[in-house]
C-alpha cells in the first residue's frame, strides 16, 4: 500500500503489546502509516483486503470480528445497503 519497498516496519494488526511470533501477526507498512495506524487514524482495511486476507484472519483470531474491524478501520462501522424489497 505504501508503493515502497524501503523502510518498512513490521505493523502489529491486533495490538502491540500481543506477544505473537507469527508472520500474519504483522504488515510491513512505512512509518508514516504505521504510525496513523498505532494513532487509530488510518482506514487500513481498503488497502489490506485482497490481498492480506491471512492477516486479517489472524487479527480476528487474537481480538475478534468486530474489535478487528474497528481497529482496522478507524473505528468505523459497516455502511448498511439500502433494502431493496
Ligand atoms: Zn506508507
Ligand atoms: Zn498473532
Amino acid at each position: 500500500m505504501c508503493q515502497r519497498t524501503s523502510g518498512l516496519v513490521p505493523a502489529h494488526l491486533a495490538r502491540h503489546d500481543v506477544r505473537c511470533e507469527h508472520p500474519d501477526c504483522v504488515v510491513p507498512m512505512c512509518v508514516m502509516h504505521q504510525r496513523a495506524f498505532e494513532a487509530g487514524h488510518l482506514d487500513l482495511l481498503r488497502y489490506l483486503e485482497p490481498r492480506w486476507r491471512q492477516e486479517i484472519a489472524h487479527t480476528v483470531m487474537h481480538v475478534g470480528l468486530i474489535t478487528a474491524y474497528r481497529r482496522l478501520t478507524a473505528g468505523r462501522f459497516p455502511s448498511v445497503a439500502p433494502s431493496r424489497d
